[in-house]
């Protein structure tokens, strides 16, 4: 699938202060180094084209695009491959209950998102895998698991046994039942009878009456999502064998730590032998005036919405930074209207020919940055930035300033 428009990137000149990053890895609950390499290999699963996609899929996105800066501004390259799961159960109910063509109903929900992205100046991933064109390499990966003893038929479905994993649970810290529960009310089917684990999971649906189907040695069917991401993350990252770990940085937002990453990585791992990710990384949820924001609530607010509506989609970027990623936060029109002031005030003072010093306020950013993302501090410190410079403070170098809010931030002004 073709991914979005590029974005230009600027060099830096102030690629010495670089300190190393440190983001907090799920699994181990702690913040850990990322060690400076010359290429990283980064995993983010996309969207399930079905639905609207909201401020908390843009959060979530513009968390990995940070990352992926900071480690490109180091000088190294970073392999970023995302999925998109253009086929699963919610997309064929939706269109159906929308009397529409499945695949016109991906599409549109395709074409939104990647505006959303552009509009936000998040750099494109370097393969953007639909699950569709991805289904030869799922089946190969489903016959390796089936090699290795990991695959059994309920009727004319298969399942993988995950849950006989040794240390299956390990990212997620959570109980059997505790698991079960979660896993049940993210379709999983825990109660299913012939399971022998009510955690396996299925890896490829026999084609049901009316709905598209693919051939494969399963029979015509379609893969499972966990699968889909497994099976597209290996084969296009291209794991270094001689790691202990596939890939740095595995991604998403919070709510895929369970089922769908505790399942990526016990495939991974049974596939391999290898630990999938250096770091699992996650994104906090966003809701809305005090609310989870749900389709079903009626309270979804749409970047397309907001920039259809002149909402400036840097102030949006601004917005959304000026939180954690990974506190689950709210969002409001007051936190808009607040940074659509804030970067106001910062484009005035890039305008001005003279700007408070510069070099100990980017080193004081990259160091935010580099821990573990603390946005909310790299806003504080450009707020004070911009009150000296437009105060009349004078000596810092505003070509730099400008390059580092957009190579690092994003922030074109
Ligand atoms: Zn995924």
């Amino acid at each position: 699938m073709n991914s979005w428009t590029d974005v230009v990137v600027p060099a830096l000149e102030s690629q010495g202060f670089l300190a190393p990053m440190h983001l907090t890895n799920s699994k181990t609950g702690r913040k850990e180094i990322v060690e400076k390499k010359s290429e990283y290999r980064m995993y983010v699963c996309g969207i399930t084209p079905y639905d609207a996609t909201h401020l908390g899929h843009a959060a979530t996105y513009l968390t990995f695009d940070l990352i992926n800066r900071f480690l490109r501004a180091q000088g190294s390259k970073v392999n970023y491959v995302q999925n998109i799961t253009d086929i699963d159960d919610p997309l064929l109910e939706r269109a159906k209950r929308d009397g529409i063509d499945w695949v016109d109903l991906a599409h549109s929900q395709i074409d939104l998102f990647t505006s959303d992205m552009v509009d936000l100046r998040v750099i494109p991933p370097a393969h953007y895998i639909g699950a569709v064109e991805a289904i030869p390499l799922v089946v190969k990966a489903i016959e390796s698991l089936q090699a290795q003893g990991t695959i059994y038929a309920i009727g004319s479905d298969y399942y993988f046994s995950n849950s006989t994993k040794s240390d299956f649970g390990a990212l997620s810290h959570l109980s059997h039942s505790t698991m079960e529960e979660i896993f049940s009310q993210r379709g999983g089917d825990p109660t299913l009878i012939g399971k022998l684990d009510s955690l396996d999971c299925l890896v490829w649906m026999s084609q049901r009456a009316g709905e598209p189907g693919w051939p494969s040695s399963f029979g015509m069917g379609r893969p499972g999502w966990h699968i889909e991401c497994t099976a597209i993350a290996l084969e296009y990252l291209k794991p270094d064998q001689t790691n202990s770990e596939l890939i740095d940085i595995q991604g998403g937002g919070s709510d895929l730590i369970f089922p769908h990453h505790e399942m990526c990585r016990s495939q991974a791992m049974t596939l391999t032998g290898k630990e999938l990710a250096s770091n699992y990384v996650h994104a906090g949820m966003i809701g809305l005036d005090g609310e989870k924001m749900s389709k079903s609530k009626g309270n979804l607010v749409l970047v397309s919405n907001l920039v259809a509506a002149g909402r400036d989609p840097m102030a949006i970027r601004y917005a959304l930074m000026s939180g954690h990623y990974r506190s689950d936060r709210m969002w409001n029109d007051k936190l808009l209207a607040n940074a659509e002031f804030h970067i106001s005030r910062l484009r005035q003072s890039l305008k001005l020919e003279n700007v408070h010093p510069t070099q100990a306020v980017i080193e004081a950013i990259i160091r935010a940055l580099a821990d573990d993302l603390n946005t909310p501090a790299v806003m504080a410190i450009i707020q004070e930035w911009v009150a000296s410079s437009l105060e009349g403070s004078s000596g810092g170098d505003r070509a730099e300033m400008e390059r580092v809010l957009d190579a690092l931030l994003g922030l074109k002004l």
